[in-house]
């Protein structure tokens, strides 16, 4: 849409400072519109139908207009529109909603604190990982790790946590006390003629090398996704949190799962932790948890951690920290009917079926002249775009092949998700196979035309 007069382009570019956007950029570019979604297509304002393949940023589950949600919505706005939880005040969506997510936690967890965002969530685990350890005595034992090229949001903790060069540079950050350890990434981290086993022995030793470089008793906590999403879909080697997991354990540090992306069967699994094998004390989730339909975010806790928080509060008073929306009634019905829906239509069992075209289709794209590496598992995929295939070379710079690979995507009608020169995919979970074809003749299409 050409931004002219009083349009709806023009007005965007005179009033909205965009999230997560090169603003130079989108002075002259400006915004594509979307109007309006139905199934796994979403359409602008010229009436483009666009296969929404990243379900908008990996939240959009069960596709758009889902007529339960809004029915679930509505009838929550007419009962009780809004209330907190703060004190000792609750409700019953937000009392039902932690029931449910304690009943489908990979791991026995204590209590669920609710939040409006993953970064909130995030933030949420920083804070209650600095009081438990203040609870059991342990001042010094604060320092937090997350990995390069992790993603974990974008407040002054989260964005500390996340391991990308944009959302420290100018922000001046990370904040002191987070630090970050290496990414599994075994096509670019691994040395050469190293086998995935003994690139996963090497991390955890380097991760121990690191915790005894800081001193045991300083390290907290081990944030980790249990596939990057953000940092370009790295799915980390076989044995990878086996090893990691007795590292933490040896030195009393806690697991932080963040499910924000991995959580309700994207891998074809529910939690991501099952199928990478981890066993959090702390899990972290958002985005699908209601579809992405309204914003929630949940952080569960293990009862150890649950009980120093009581003992704290106890000698402190009131524990300080809740928003506003914290189990907000309406997005905690909608999650609610999120759930039913997942286990009415066997969300998890069309995810394992449809992974199977998705992930062929997928490996099939490694022959492609410009594609370096393909990863993923489930219904979440990236592809990595490479100069020269042999070597691993980037193109220079990087990021410039894969915002091309974007934009000619998009002109073929699927929306993809360039991070660097990785191509994300990450479809609803509602995703029927002829549509997974579509993305990936439509992918093919463009990988094409950029050569
Ligand atoms: N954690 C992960 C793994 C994410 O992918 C994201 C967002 O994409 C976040 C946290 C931050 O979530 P939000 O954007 O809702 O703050």
């Amino acid at each position: 849409m050409t931004a002219t007069g009083n349009s709806a382009a023009s007005r965007d570019k005179a009033f909205v400072l965009h999230p997560y956007t090169n603003l130079h950029a989108h002075e002259t570019q400006g915004p594509l519109i979307i109007e309006r979604g139905e199934g796994v297509r979403v359409y602008d304002d010229a009436g483009n139908a666009y296969i929404e393949a990243m379900a908008s940023l990996w939240c959009v589950s069960l596709g758009w207009g889902e007529e339960r949600l809004v029915q679930a919505a509505a009838k929550q706005m007419r009962q009780l529109s809004s209330y907190h939880i703060f004190g000792h005040k609750s409700h019953e969506p937000g009392i039902d909603l932690a029931e449910k997510l304690i009943k489908l936690a990979p791991v026995p967890m204590s209590k669920v604190f609710f939040a409006n965002s993953g970064s909130e969530a995030n933030d949420t685990a920083v804070k209650l990982i600095w009081y438990y350890n203040n609870a059991l005595g342990r001042p010094e034992k604060k320092k937090i790790l997350a990995r390069t090229r992790g993603y974990h949001g974008v407040t002054v903790a989260s964005a500390s946590l996340t391991g990308l060069p944009n959302n420290h540079r100018d922000f001046d950050l990370p904040i002191a006390r987070i630090l970050h350890a290496d990414c599994p990434h075994h096509y670019r981290n691994a040395h050469p003629g190293e086998s995935e086993e003994d690139f996963a022995t090497r991390l955890a030793e380097q991760l121990e090398a690191q915790i005894l470089a800081e001193g045991p008793d300083t390290v907290a906590a081990f944030f980790a996704e249990p596939i990057m999403g953000a940092g370009g879909v790295v799915v980390p080697p076989a044995t990878y949190y086996e090893k990691i997991q007795a590292v933490l354990k040896k030195y009393d540090i806690l697991l932080v799962a963040d499910e924000v992306i991995c959580g309700f069967g994207r891998t074809g699994t529910f939690w991501g932790s099952q199928t990478l094998g981890m066993r959090p004390d702390i899990l972290t989730c958002a985005k699908q948890l209601s579809s992405g339909y309204l914003p929630i975010s949940a952080v569960m806790v293990s009862e150890a951690v649950y009980r120093a928080c009581v003992d704290e509060s106890k000698k402190i008073g009131t524990f300080g920290h809740g928003y506003t929306y914290s189990a907000h009634p309406v997005a905690a019905a909608v999650a609610l009917e999120t759930l039913a829906i997942y286990e009415e239509r066997d969300i998890l069992g069309h995810v394992r079926d449809v992974a199977v075209p998705f992930q062929k289709r997928l490996k099939a794209l490694a022959d492609h002249p410009l594609v370096g590496e393909v990863r993923g598992t489930g219904l979440i995929g990236a592809l990595e775009l490479v100069a020269d295939k042999a070597t691993k070379a980037n193109f220079d710079p990087v990021g410039r092949a894969g915002a091309v690979v974007n934009t000619l995507a998009q002109e073929n009608g699927l929306i993809v998700r360039a991070m660097g020169d990785s191509i994300a995919l990450c479809p609803p979970l509602v995703i029927g196979e002829d549509d997974v074809h579509q993305v990936f003749d439509r992918l093919t299409t463009a990988l094409d035309a950029a050569i």
